[in-house]
């Protein structure tokens, strides 16, 4: 099984539920607060090393109580932490969640903090891990700068470069000549591609656009519709499992740690994207982001269950 280089963002979450989203001025009695481990880049490497995966995490956090949040989580799951950088001269990131009670609606306010400030030197320091790599998968909650030159080491060295496109925004034509497999949701497939992903063959569309861009697989995630998967050989619709979701945040993170780790372990697109859907479909069934990922045997036990729902 190779090894995966998970790198990207932590944030810790700060989630209250309330009755009514307060307007300016306003102070709401809200009735639940929780807090704990986030971020797109965390909640991607939790699950793959819940999953099974061999993963190197890598994120940076500031030298402050939240930063325990994250170290804690990692000495309880036991993962690795000896690819986290830690500043003083940044706060460990965060978000402020609020959900109206009744319309499940929210406000978020996202201070990445230490993790959108991560220097080349840093990125240049993990020449080595990445040597040893198989799959680098990231997004694009850091400062982008460091994911660009991040995926070109990483293309020097032949590793795979997984870039899930969250949260969107704008990327250079060479950052995508280099991605093997790239994994936006239907609004950032829209939002890089130009064209509205409403059905079967606009999402085919989109992926042509990627692969005249030097992409070489695509999977746009559709929710609760399942995944379309491309590559120039083949293309097709993958359903979602269907299960009862109560939480759909973090699906898409669920869904890349179990991609990369399907894939570490040598099984092919089609059969990587069943597991990672599996993953997904087990953490909408439960309230959270990094808390919701399963276990490995859950997702065995899923799949065994499923299989007359397994397509390819
Ligand atoms: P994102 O969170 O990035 O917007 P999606 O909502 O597209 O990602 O979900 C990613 C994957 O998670 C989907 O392709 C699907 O496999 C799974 N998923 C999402 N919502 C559901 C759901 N309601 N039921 C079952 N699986 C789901």
């Amino acid at each position: 099984m190779g090894r995966v280089v998970v790198f990207g963002s932590f944030v810790v979450d700060l989630m209250s539920r309330t009755p009514h989203l307060p307007v300016p001025g306003e102070t709401v009695k809200g009735s639940v607060f929780k807090m704990g481990p986030g971020g797109k880049g965390f909640n991607q490497g939790v699950a793959a090393h819940k999953a099974g995966a061999e993963v190197s995490m890598v994120t940076k956090l500031g030298k402050d109580s939240f930063a325990d949040v994250a170290l804690d989580t990692m000495h309880t799951l036991g993962m690795d932490t000896s690819h986290i950088f830690q500043t003083e001269e940044a706060e460990t990131g965060s978000a402020l969640i609020m959900v109206e009670e009744k319309s499940s609606q929210n406000e978020i306010v996202v201070v990445l903090g230490a993790c959108s400030r991560i220097t080349d030197a840093e990125v240049e320091s993990l020449s080595d891990l990445l040597s040893g790599a198989e799959y680098l998968l990231t997004q694009l909650e850091t400062n982008v700068s460091a994911v660009e030159k991040l995926v070109e080491m990483a293309k020097e060295r032949g590793v795979k470069v997984i870039l899930n496109t969250a949260p969107v925004q704008p990327i250079s034509d060479q950052l995508l000549s280099r991605v093997d497999l790239i994994t936006p949701n239907e609004v950032e497939a829209e939002t890089l591609s130009g064209i509205a992903v409403t059905d079967e063959e606009n999402a085919g569309r989109a992926a042509d656009w990627f692969f005249q861009k030097g992409v070489k697989a695509v999977m746009i995630t559709l929710g609760g519709r399942g995944v379309y998967i491309a590559t120039r050989e083949k293309r097709g619709m993958l359903p979602a499992f269907r299960v009862d979701a109560v939480d759909t945040t973090g699906a898409g993170d669920a869904f890349n740690g179990g991609l990369v780790t399907a894939l570490a372990e040598g099984k092919d697109l089609w059969e990587a994207a069943i597991f990672a859907s599996a993953l997904a479909a087990l953490s909408v069934q439960r309230i959270g982001t990094t808390p919701s990922m399963p276990v490995r045997a859950e997702i065995d036990a899923f799949l065994q269950e499923h299989r007359e729902e397994q397509h390819d």
